[in-house]
């Protein structure tokens, strides 16, 4: 411990990065503080992962109770209330709020509640008082964007969609990423009436064009209605209170009770007078940081959202850790490798995947690439009338068949990436996963059975 300063270390945000970084750190014997302007927990406790997991069980079990008929089950869905599950998921997050609070006490991390702003390279002030400490870590997360059009203040974002008390009757998703594909799923199941606005053609453009494709299909035979290439460029008020879109096309859609923004978001650094130290960020906000997460004043770090790179909070949290082995445990080369980082979309189906694109993967590999590809109907589906599809790929290199990209969307998925990523980190070829004995009757074993 350090007798020039307050703290070894102040961490700035009490989410998933600055939580892990100073547990960690005091695990080692380090005198920590997080600081905290909001809720404990940060944007995935409060206003993501975790509400937004709730909704989507909520949202499965309507899908399952459509298909328990099916199953020969005497069921009919009388109705569902929304505000009850709204009420026991946010009871259920102010527990964890709670747990954090004592969490932080037993293991030594001060709390500091307030909003920390820079003073200088070693000292920040939190509404008036000052602290300082040898190391300063940064991890203030992204807030939601909204363009900058006429009327756009008439919608919500996701943090605004967590606080409807009411399941909206008729809604319009502007958006086509991950939270727009995510909200889109939840609100159609639970029965709101769903339209999706892409500026672009594309959903999750980013992904693989098997997983997209096949997400398109099933949600629009889910009934969700889907705009492509259309672009909103005002919001109207109308007299019954109900909201229109104008679009580039010169069309108005009308009849919104709700819309919400899911265009993406943008780095909390603002009032954070980052001027004071000089701290570098790129030309959207982001921080910039090297791959040990130091940024361009050496006792100063950053990490999470805020830098921009695969932002998911065990991106965050094992960029944390790593960063505390580092810094007091002597593991002098510990940073986190950001390839192969596995990911899910609880969409409906859930999406799963890890690694290259086969787009990616032509381009970076040309004809070295082998794609290995199934399609079909889970069996639990083979008893219902709405029939999920299920898509598998794998993106296979070299003569070795290393396998660098695991696509998957079905039933499922969500749970069956984590393994194959463990493999694919260990470097998987294709044979390894054919010398894997199947697990039957699976939806997985499909991947280490594929020709
Ligand atoms: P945050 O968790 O955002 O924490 C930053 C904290 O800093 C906040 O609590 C904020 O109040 C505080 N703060 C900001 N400025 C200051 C300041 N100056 N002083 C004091 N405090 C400050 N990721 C997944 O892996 N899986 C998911 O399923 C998933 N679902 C999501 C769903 C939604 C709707 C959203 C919005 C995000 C989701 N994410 C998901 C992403 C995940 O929430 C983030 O990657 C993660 O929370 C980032 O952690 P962080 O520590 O960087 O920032
Ligand atoms: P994303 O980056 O996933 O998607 C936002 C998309 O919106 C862009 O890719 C873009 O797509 C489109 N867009 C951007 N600007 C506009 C505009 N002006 N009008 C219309 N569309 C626009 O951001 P999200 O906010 O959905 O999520 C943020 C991050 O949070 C994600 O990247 C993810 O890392 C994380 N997250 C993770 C989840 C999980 O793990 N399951 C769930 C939710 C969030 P295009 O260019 O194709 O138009």
């Amino acid at each position: 411990m350090s007798d020039k300063y307050d703290y070894d270390l102040i961490a700035i945000g009490a989410g998933s990065g600055g939580l892990s970084v100073a547990e960690r750190a005091a695990a080692y014997g380090m005198k920590c503080a997080v600081v905290e302007s909001g809720k404990m927990g940060g944007t995935c406790v409060n206003v993501g992962c975790v509400p937004k997991k709730i909704m989507w069980f909520g949202a499965n079990l309507a899908h399952a109770m459509s298909d328990a008929k099916d199953y020969g089950f005497d069921i009919d869905n009388k109705g569902f209330d929304w505000g009850h599950l709204v009420k026991k998921r946010e009871n259920y997050i102010s527990g964890i709020n709670n747990w954090y609070h004592n969490y932080l006490a037993d293991s030594n991390v001060d709390e500091l509640v307030g909003f920390a702003s820079f003073v200088d390279e070693h000292t920040v002030d939190i509404d008036g008082k000052q602290f300082t400490a040898n190391h300063i870590m940064v991890s203030p997360g992204t807030t939601p964007s909204v363009p900058d059009i006429k009327g756009a203040e008439l919608g919500i974002t996701s943090d605004g969609f967590f606080e409807l008390t009411e399941r909206p009757k008729r809604v319009a998703i502007i958006g086509s990423g991950y939270i727009a594909v995510e909200l889109a799923g939840v609100l159609n199941a639970l029965g709101s009436e769903v339209c999706m606005y892409l500026r672009k053609e594309h959903l999750l453009r980013s992904f693989d064009a098997m997983l997209r494709e096949t997400l398109l299909e099933e949600m629009l035979d889910q009934g969700v209605n889907i705009m492509p290439s259309t672009q909103i460029k005002e919001i109207v008020k109308e007299e019954d209170g109900t909201l229109s879109l104008c679009d580039d096309k010169g069309n108005k859609n009308t009849g919104y009770d709700q819309l919400i923004w899911a265009i993406g978001r943008h780095p909390n650094t603002q009032g954070m007078n980052l001027d004071a130290v000089n701290l570098q960020i790129d030309e959207q906000g982001y921080i910039v940081t090297d791959i040990y997460q130091k940024t361009n004043i050496d006792n100063i770090f950053a990490l999470g959202d805020v830098t921009g790179r695969a932002p998911l909070t065990p991106v965050a949290i094992a960029a944390g850790r790593r960063l505390a082995d580092r810094l007091y445990n002597n593991q002098t080369d510990r940073h986190l490798d950001y390839k192969l980082i596995a990911t899910v979309v609880f969409s409906h189906p859930p999406i799963g995947t890890v690694g290259l694109t086969e787009g990616e993967a032509r381009k970076e590999h040309g004809s070295a690439v082998k794609i290995y590809q199934t399609r079909f109907t889970a069996m639990y589906n083979s008893m219902t009338s709405h029939e999920v599809p299920t898509a598998m790929k794998l993106v296979c290199i070299g003569a070795q068949e290393k396998v660098v990209g695991c696509h998957i969307i079905g039933p499922g998925s969500d749970e069956m990436l984590q393994g194959f990523a463990v493999a694919m980190r260990m470097g998987a070829t294709k044979k390894d996963f054919d010398d894997t004995v199947a697990i039957h009757p699976t939806s997985s074993e499909e991947l280490v059975t594929m020709r």
